[in-house]
């Protein structure tokens, strides 16, 4: 009898079973986890992700829970037959291969690494960047992921500020929210990381007007989701040299179709959605801790609120 079902990407299916038992067995349930079921209403736990094979759960009624593999919820959100509570995936190790990235690409365009890809042979300015404790990075989004990416930014020496709904308390990043918060992010960035969803609320939120109210020379790095960004706003912004340069591993149409400007624009990288994925072996100890809740009768840890979209 399937109490837990996998109904994830089916060529993970080999890692997530050794994993899963494996967390199962040490945190003391004596369940096991299948990827086949006989009788739907005895599942109790579904590992979903967007490209399983389950994407009608209306026989499944008796979930306790959709845990999704996923960080991002849009895919679970928009199908009408997943009305369980539902959790979405957060990961140390999505948060570390997201820091990973954003590091990078942050230092990438601190140290104008492109200007000297770029350069003439032969061009020699020495001029020296600014020092990391004089540059602003701005987070827009300071979730899961975003506090992560931020706190490590901040380590690194760079001043560290933040936007999102609700104001934080996090020692080395100062917190701002609302429109007046946005407008004081916006003047002071020199780097803007994009780690927010993709909700009604956000989307074309980088647009013309809000890119006017940016630092000229500011650079944009975008792991979060395409159509956060209006990308003829950002084009736009980029011909003229207002946006200096821009990491972009999120798009409207993925794969990134192949005559989009974006490919040969000199100032942009194009990652091919790259920039961090649920780590299986993490992943699992966290989808086990929301089974024994279950179990225990207690409250799952990072369930969707559907009201907010994210
Ligand atoms: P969270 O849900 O933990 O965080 C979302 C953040 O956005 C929160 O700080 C939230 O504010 C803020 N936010 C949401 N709506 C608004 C709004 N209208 N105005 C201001 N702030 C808002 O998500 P994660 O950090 O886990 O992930 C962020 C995104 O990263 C995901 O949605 C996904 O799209 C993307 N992602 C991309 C990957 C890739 O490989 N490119 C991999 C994994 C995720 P508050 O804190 O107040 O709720």
């Amino acid at each position: 009898m399937t109490k837990i079902l996998y109904a994830g990407n089916p060529d993970e299916w080999d890692e997530y079973r050794i994993q899963m038992q494996t967390a199962l067995r040490n945190a003391g349930l004596n369940m096991l986890i299948s990827n086949q079921y006989e009788d739907p209403k005895n599942v109790e736990y579904m590992l979903y992700a967007p490209n399983g094979p389950v994407q009608d759960l209306t026989p499944f009624t008796n979930l306790k829970l959709v845990q999704s593999l996923w960080a991002g919820v849009e895919v679970p959100l928009a199908n009408e037959t997943i009305t369980q509570p539902l959790a979405r995936m957060v990961d140390i190790g999505m948060s570390i291969g997201m820091s990973d990235y954003v590091m990078g690409q942050v230092l990438r365009h601190h140290l104008r690494t492109d200007k000297f890809s770029h350069a003439e042979i032969g061009d020699w300015d020495m001029s020296p960047p600014p020092l990391s404790i004089d540059r602003t990075v701005a987070f827009l989004g300071l979730g899961a992921l975003g506090t992560y990416c931020a706190q490590k930014v901040a380590d690194y020496g760079f001043r560290t500020i933040g936007w999102s709904r609700s104001l934080k308390s996090i020692d080395t990043i100062a917190s701002f929210s609302g429109d007046d918060g946005l407008q004081t992010v916006l003047e002071q960035a020199d780097i803007i990381v994009l780690l927010l969803p993709n909700t009604p609320h956000t989307t074309n939120i980088i647009n013309a007007d809000l890119i006017a109210r940016m630092k000229d020379g500011v650079a944009i790095i975008n792991p979060g989701r395409g159509p956060l960004i209006d990308d003829d706003a950002l084009l736009a912004a980029l011909d003229s040299g207002k946006v200096s340069g821009a990491t972009l591993d999120v798009f409207r149409t993925e794969p990134l179709p192949v005559d989009h400007r974006y490919w040969t624009h000199p100032n942009v990288l194009v990652t091919p959605h790259v920039a961090s994925s649920t780590r299986i072996d993490s992943a699992s100890k966290i989808v086990v801790e929301n089974i024994r809740r279950g179990e225990h009768g207690e409250a799952f840890l990072h369930l969707v609120d559907r009201s907010a979209g994210y």
